[in-house]
């Protein structure tokens, strides 16, 4: 089987040993003449499994132990809604930074539930770019701090961390989740769904830091509710079994290959193979602020979009998939998660090269 080059901003690229290893538990889950995914929940095949998924993520993400974790269904999307539910209380104000149409999304449903103050708004800039940490300051009344660490659409990414004090600093790392190091305990609060670097979509990760649970009202309906999730060890209902299972498989993969220093340390090697030919020449143009470019979403542009067309549709054809950049921005975009190889990445550099010479 000749496998394509994956470069899809998510789902995406999973690595081939695990999904070769989903393939062969499939049907007769480790010999045992029945699989994973025909059990109960409560089963000991599936409690392991979700057991193990969470305690690789404590261990590859060194998580202190006064943090819980969840797999959620939903995806980040609902997180966007109940963290105002469960974290905005009442009298206080929500403080976000708009950089981009993640964080806008968040922004929305958060007004729809209680009282946001928007801190930087990178509208007028087109979303090119992000604010200096040292620049950010928090509502008075601030009930917490929300921020996107990578936008997948546009391209950009953070490279510090706002420090706020003791107001709680909540990311949404959907896109960059264990593609760089990070102290977990500057952070109140990480989420974001599972399907770019951990996994199959169907979940969304949750590592909350346990003070923050108390605020949970218990005006909520049960599965809205974080803290009954938490107090369940995210097996209040059914959770998504076969996605838990993928990114467990997808964590054992990330430890075998050296853990997140590893897979940062390749993220940037790749990104670098890429942004390096972009700034080569005058073919292909960053639209974002050098300073804060994804290692994650490389989003580019060609001359034309004519050529922009033509270079998606001949890199298609050559086994390099979704190059197109998200309809609401257009040009091109290569998503390099922790799941691409750096084969597909110097593939795509070669092909990259030739093009602007045939084109240029
Ligand atoms: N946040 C970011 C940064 C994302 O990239 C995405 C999905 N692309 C989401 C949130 C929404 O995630 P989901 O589709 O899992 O709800």
């Amino acid at each position: 089987m000749s496998r394509k080059l994956n470069f899809s901003a998510g789902p995406c690229a999973i690595p081939l040993e695990v999904l070769e290893e989903m393939q062969s538990n499939m049907s007769d889950y480790q010999g045992n003449g029945i699989s994973l995914v025909e059990v109960s929940h409560r089963h000991k095949f599936y409690d392991d499994v979700h057991n193990e998924a969470i305690s690789l993520f404590k261990e590859l993400m060194n998580i202190p132990d006064n943090y819980s974790i969840l797999f959620l269904g939903g995806g980040a999307t609902l997180a966007f809604s109940m963290i105002p539910m469960n974290f905005l209380t009442p009298g206080k104000t929500a403080d976000y930074v708009n950089s981009g149409t993640w964080a806008k999304k968040a922004i929305d449903d958060a007004k729809k539930i209680g009282k946001v103050n928007v801190v930087f708004d990178g509208k007028e800039g087109a979303y090119s770019s992000l604010p200096a940490v040292s620049e950010l300051s928090a509502s008075p009344d601030s009930a917490y701090f929300h921020f996107t660490s990578n936008e997948t659409i546009g391209g950009i990414q953070w490279k510090e961390w706002p420090e706020l004090g003791d107001i709680p600093v909540i990311c949404d790392m959907s896109s960059d989740i264990m593609s760089r190091e990070i102290d977990v305990s500057k952070f109140a609060m990480i989420y974001g769904g599972v399907q770019k670097n951990l996994g199959p979509a169907g979940a969304a990760f949750m590592i909350i830091r346990n003070d923050l649970l108390e605020r949970s009202p218990d005006t909520l309906t049960a599965y809205l509710n974080y803290k009954i999730h938490a107090d369940k060890g995210s097996m209040y209902n059914t959770p998504p079994v076969f996605t838990i299972w993928g990114v467990k498989l997808f964590l054992e993969w990330v430890k075998r290959n050296g853990g997140v220093p590893a897979m940062s340390a390749l993220a940037d090697k790749k990104s670098k193979m890429i942004y390096d030919l972009i700034d080569s020449g005058d073919f292909y143009r960053s639209p974002v602020d050098s300073a804060f470019r994804s290692t994650m979403n490389l989003v580019f542009r060609l001359p034309s979009e004519e050529l922009e067309a033509k270079f998606v549709k001949e890199a298609s054809a050559n086994g390099m998939m979704f190059l197109k950049g998200h309809r609401s921005v257009g040009g091109c975009r290569a998503s390099l998660y922790n799941g691409v190889p750096v084969s597909a990445v110097e593939t795509l550099v070669d092909f990259m090269k030739d093009f602007s010479v045939k084109n240029g």
